[in-house]
């Protein structure tokens, strides 16, 4: 595919799969479509859109914002500059919380600093019980992020609230079951070393955080106002990030069963822990 070999020479990643992405877009083709027509002559108005968006790419936009989507945890998410795209890494996110609740009827979670609500929509999926509460900073995140509720039809059971992390669940009496979030974590001072894609085209709010565990540090001293004694506290972190944040837990003296979960890649990803219970405050004394 000649624009398979127009990606690789300047340079982008994966650009065979990148290609035929950009390719079917262009021809409005399913991945099906594609392995069907592939001997079938391209429609010739198709090459002055392929180019285009192959031009779009190797200026560095990622494929997910060009073709407005990108799968997580088996779902189609709608995604564009407004939102960070999903990664596969937060997936274990998902099934962090998931393990957790198993066995919990009627669970209330929370997924703070939702983007694009691949989190709290796969949440939701996945616990057609649950009710989920879903803030960001960013409006126009939560706008997409509404959207995505409302194509997987659980935009009844998912609630958009904005505002700085657990502040809009503070005002309420709610007392979460689980509280996840894959903050912000990248330190300013290497931002400048990320890649192209996010660091031209990725919003610099969700990406960006001082000392890069600076929304970790503020998270783990707020969410024990609506967390549920027990209640479980998950958060992704960078990699090489987690014994920091270990630390932070540990620090805060509130937390219990602090642990860490490992990417598929090996990476120590999502650090869990539950808020202590009174019961184990009394423990905690005698002991
Ligand atoms: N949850 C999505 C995911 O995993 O794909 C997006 C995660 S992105 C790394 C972090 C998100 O947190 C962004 O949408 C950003 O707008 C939001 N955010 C950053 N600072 C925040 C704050 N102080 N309060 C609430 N949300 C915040
Ligand atoms: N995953 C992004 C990266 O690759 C950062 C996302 C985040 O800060 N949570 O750097």
């Amino acid at each position: 595919m000649a624009g398979r070999e127009h990606l690789a020479a300047l340079g982008v990643p994966e650009p065979g799969a990148s290609a035929e992405v950009l390719l079917r877009h262009a021809l409005g083709w399913s991945r099906t479509d594609l392995y069907l027509h592939w001997h079938r002559p391209l429609d010739p108005a198709a090459w002055p859109r392929y180019e285009a968006l192959l031009a779009e790419r190797a200026r560095g936009r990622p494929v997910a914002y060009i073709v407005g989507r990108r799968e997580f945890w088996g779902l189609e998410f709608l995604v564009d500059e407004r939102v960070l795209i999903p990664r596969p890494e937060t997936e274990l996110l998902v099934d962090v919380v998931l393990a957790a609740l198993a066995g919990q009827a009627a669970p209330l979670v929370a997924d703070i600093g939702t983007g694009s609500g691949a989190i709290a929509v796969s949440l939701a999926v996945a616990r057609p019980d649950a009710l989920v509460f879903a803030t960001d900073i960013s409006p126009g995140a939560l706008e997409v992020a509404r959207t995505n509720a409302a194509r997987h039809g659980v935009g009844g059971r998912v609630r958009f609230l904005c505002g700085d992390l657990v502040e809009p669940l503070a005002a309420s009496s709610v007392r979460l079951d689980a509280l996840a979030c894959n903050p912000p974590y990248v330190d300013p001072a290497t931002a400048a070393t990320l890649p192209v894609e996010i660091r031209n085209f990725e919003p610099r709010e969700a990406v960006v955080a001082p000392e890069g565990v600076s929304v970790h540090r503020r998270l783990v001293a707020q969410s024990p106002r609506v967390l549920r004694p027990g209640g479980l506290l998950a958060m992704e972190v960078a990699a090489g990030q987690a014994a920091q944040v270990v630390e932070l837990l540990e620090r805060a003296a509130r937390y219990v069963q602090i642990a860490t979960h490992r990417d598929l890649a090996g990476w120590e990803r999502v650090v869990s822990a539950r808020l202590r219970a009174a019961d184990d405050d009394r423990c905690a004394i005698t002991s």
